[in-house]
C-alpha cells in the first residue's frame, strides 16, 4: 500500500484529475503559485527563528526580517505567477513582512517549551499498519503549565475559517494520533493554528472517540482512491491555483 500524506487526500478530494497528475503520473511542473511560494518562506522564517531560540540566541526583529528577506531572494524563481490581478510581487513580499512583525511582536521571547520544529511523523491508521500516512508538523510544544502538547500549524491564507470548521479540521487531528503514539495516549494534545494575515491563534481539540472514527474515514477515503479508474477533472474556483490548469482536459 503506498504511503499517504495529508496533502495528497485533500488533492483527491478537491480534484481527482489534479491527483492523478501530480502523484500517479508524476508530471512535474515548475510554475508555483506566489500564495505558496509566500507560505514557504514565512514558514523558513519562523522555523529559523525557533531554532535560534533553542540554541539560546534570541534574533532581533531586524534580525529576523532580514532571514525573510534574504529567503526571499533566495527562493524566489522566474516561475513563481502571480493569481489574483491588481496585485504585484511586491504586495506578496509586503504581506510576508506584516505577518513575521506580528508574529514576532505578538509571541517575543519565545518561550513557550518547543520540542521541534518541521518534525517528521508517521500515522498509523490501522493495527496491522497497512493504511500509513507520513506528516511535517510546524511545531511541537510541551505546554509545562497546563501540561499539554500543542502542534502549531502557521497559515498564511487570507480567509478566517469559522472554530467549527476546525473543530472538523483533518490535518492536525490525525498528526495527533502520531503524537499521542510517541508520547502516551493519556496526553492532552491541543491543536493551535496561528492565522498569520490576522494574528490570530484558533484552538481546538479532539477527543479519543473522535480521532478513532477519523482513522476509519481515512481508511476509507484511501480505498476509494485506490479503487479510483476514472480521476474526473473537478471544475471550480481552485482550478486558479492549480499548476495543471494548462495541460489539464477541462480547460482546453
Ligand atoms: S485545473 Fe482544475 S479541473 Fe483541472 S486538474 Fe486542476 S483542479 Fe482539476
Amino acid at each position: 500500500m503506498p504511503i499517504y500524506s495529508h496533502s495528497k487526500l485533500e488533492t483527491f478530494e478537491q480534484c481527482p484529475q489534479k491527483y492523478k497528475f501530480k502523484y500517479i503520473d508524476k508530471i512535474k511542473i515548475k510554475e508555483k503559485p506566489i500564495e505558496a511560494f509566500l507560505g514557504s518562506v514565512v514558514h523558513i522564517t519562523l522555523d529559523w527563528l525557533y531554532q535560534q531560540v533553542k540554541q539560546k540566541k534570541l534574533p532581533s526583529i531586524d534580525e529576523t526580517i532580514i532571514y525573510y528577506i534574504t529567503s526571499w531572494e533566495k527562493e524566489y524563481a522566474p516561475e513563481v505567477y502571480i493569481t489574483k490581478q491588481g496585485l504585484k510581487t511586491a504586495d506578496y513580499f509586503n504581506m510576508g513582512i506584516t505577518f513575521i512583525l506580528d508574529y514576532y511582536t505578538k509571541h517575543r521571547p519565545f518561550e513557550d517549551n518547543t520540542l521541534e520544529t518541521e518534525k517528521k511523523i508517521e500515522i498509523s491508521l490501522d493495527k496491522t499498519n497497512e493504511y500509513k500516512l507520513v506528516g511535517i508538523i510546524d511545531r511541537l510544544v510541551y505546554n509545562k503549565e497546563n501540561d499539554e502538547i500543542e502542534i502549531h500549524d502557521y497559515k498564511t491564507a487570507n480567509t478566517l475559517p469559522t472554530k467549527d470548521k476546525m473543530d472538523n479540521d483533518r490535518q492536525l487531528a490525525l498528526y495527533s494520533i502520531a503524537i499521542k503514539e510517541e508520547f502516551g495516549s493519556n496526553n492532552k494534545i491541543k491543536l493551535i493554528w496561528h492565522y498569520l494575515a490576522f494574528n490570530k491563534k484558533l484552538v481546538s481539540e479532539r477527543t479519543d472517540e473522535q480521532l478513532e472514527k477519523l482513522k476509519k474515514e481515512t481508511i476509507e477515503l484511501i480505498k476509494r482512491i485506490e479503487s479510483e479508474t476514472e480521476f474526473p477533472t473537478n471544475k471550480s474556483i481552485l482550478c486558479n491555483w492549480c499548476p495543471f490548469k494548462k495541460i489539464c482536459p477541462a480547460w482546453n
